[in-house]
């Protein structure tokens, strides 16, 4: 009986899944007060649309298929300062004119961290916007058509926020910034939130899950160290190549966001799988961890390239967090260091679940997106169910013994899952639905329709969808066209609350 309630205890509150903060534990919304930012401009209102008449713009650039962020990033390791000199080109690819523009720019969400020196749009020093929290609004001074492209430069100071102090005012992401040996910069630029039917999509934070939707972009980060004796090691999204003047560029097409972790304690391990780098970024004391993690992930990058598609980059960072937190990112992921301290050296074990599950986040999440608030169950379900897949195809003795019973149903798996991260009732309860009760819904569709018409509507929704952010209605029209004559719609209305035709 103690022994289960230390179970109990540990498995809630340090075997965490992927995605998740461990702290705090809450059902608060997030504060209400917005954290402003002095702007040095004296006009922070954005112009009234309606009042103005901006012309077409008389030279539209080339046709772009996706944005491109390019960031020459200067990094004070020892200040925690980053110093960055950002351009973006971005396409408009709605389909109508734009005369705004909305960036994320989750920085700003911590006190003091985000200092913005310049905004220029197309050679015009721009001083009607407005940043509230996480949101930048723009006006352009002229339409941006559809097809258009249009150039944003921005110079901004990070001053990172130290992750490892508790601080109320301060909701979540918990990752974003350092600690005493490693700093991490997620979601640290400000990028262009997807325009989807009119709309931007930029949802408030919350205290577990994710609420960032991402549109696809190319990637070209600069970085540079301001003490070049000292300088730490990197793991990012990009694959890097040394510049002649001590900087490295690090590059990456297509993807969701660039993420990047530094720590000069990282102890680093290498494996390949065809034409795939994997790295393992790792602390001292936890060669064990950072060696499994990484035959783990290249095992999982096999069973699901083989049983899904192709994974989309040259490399995937496995970097090990100093936090309670495991996340995904384009071609890098995090897990938690209680994974590593907890590893046990076998299969059935945190740490190697959810490697298993962070790499499929690298095809449902990277390659097919969607909206992590609204429609968490889309990728995390699929992720979650995707450990199943890892270990029925290198060893499958753990789904019986440990995967199900320890993994899935010691949260009493329950509810609609497809409920917003906002209406998760507490992390854990959220968890319980989203994550394990879609396992279920995964494995009762597949055992419905077969093996065949399962992983033949897997590889279609991941042709389909890939590059794009796709909806619960995409993943239903496609499922329609795989299951012949079988009646799922029972299954439908047990695990969804919503009707789907
Ligand atoms: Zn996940």
């Amino acid at each position: 009986m103690r022994i289960h309630t230390i179970f109990a205890l540990l498995a809630a509150f340090l075997f965490i899944s992927a995605c998740f903060p461990a702290q705090p534990v809450v059902d608060a919304p997030p504060s209400t007060e917005p954290v402003f930012l002095t702007l040095p401009v004296t006009d922070t209102s954005i112009a009234p649309l309606e009042t103005e008449t901006p012309q077409p713009t008389n030279t539209p650039r080339p046709a772009l298929e996706r944005a491109k962020y390019t960031l020459n990033a200067a990094v004070d390791y020892d200040a925690h300062t980053v110093t960055v000199d950002q351009t973006i080109l971005y396409p408009n690819q709605t389909g109508n004119q734009l005369n705004t523009l909305v960036l994320a720019v989750t920085p700003n969400l911590w006190a003091g961290s985000f200092t913005l020196s310049s905004l220029v749009i197309d050679g015009e020093t721009v001083t009607t916007y407005s940043l509230d929290g996480q949101r930048l609004d723009v006006s352009l001074a002229s339409f941006l058509p559809a097809g258009g492209v249009t150039e944003i430069k921005l110079q901004y100071t990070l001053a990172l926020p130290f992750a490892e102090q508790e601080d109320p005012g301060i909701s979540r992401p918990r990752i974003y910034g350092y600690t005493s040996r490693q700093i991490n910069l997620v979601n640290w630029y400000p990028f262009v939130v997807p325009n989807i039917n009119g709309e931007w999509i930029l949802h408030d934070p919350w205290y577990y899950g994710e609420h960032l939707v991402y549109d696809a972009a190319d990637y070209e980060v600069n970085l540079k160290f301001s003490d070049p004796a000292s300088v730490p090691v990197v793991a990012s999204s990009g694959i890097p190549e040394a510049l002649p003047d001590g900087s490295t560029r690090y590059t990456i097409e297509s993807a969701r966001t660039f993420a990047l972790a530094a720590s000069r304690d990282f102890q680093v391990a290498s494996t390949v799988v065809g034409d795939v780098t994997l790295t393992s970024y790792y602390f001292p004391f936890n060669e064990r961890g950072g060696q499994a993690a990484l035959q783990a992930s290249a095992q999982a990058l096999q069973v699901f390239s083989s049983r899904y598609g192709p994974y989309p980059h040259k490399s995937l960072s496995i970097v090990m967090g100093d936090f309670n937190d495991g996340m995904e990112y384009s071609a890098f992921f995090y897990l938690s260091r209680d994974f590593y301290n907890l590893y046990d050296g076998t299969p059935a074990n945190h740490l190697i679940a959810i490697a298993a599950h962070e790499t499929a986040h690298q095809w449902w999440f990277e390659q097919v997106a969607s909206d992590q608030a609204l429609q968490p169950w889309l990728d995390e379900a699929l992720s979650t169910y995707s450990e199943r897949i890892y270990y029925e195809n290198t060893s499958p003795d753990i789904l019986s013994g440990w995967w199900w019973p320890y993994r899935i149903d010691f949260y009493e798996p329950q509810g609609f899952i497809d409920i917003p991260v906002y209406e998760g009732q507490g992390f854990v309860p959220y968890w319980a639905t989203v994550y394990f009760n879609g396992a279920y819904f995964f494995e009762d569709l597949r055992e419905r329709i077969g093996d065949e018409a399962f992983f033949a509507f897997i590889q279609d929704y991941l042709n389909q969808g890939r590059g794009r952010i796709v909806t619960a209605n995409d993943f239903f029209r496609i499922l329609r066209t795989h299951t012949g004559a079988t009646d799922i719609s029972d299954l439908v209305n047990q695990y969804f609350r919503s009707v789907y035709q």
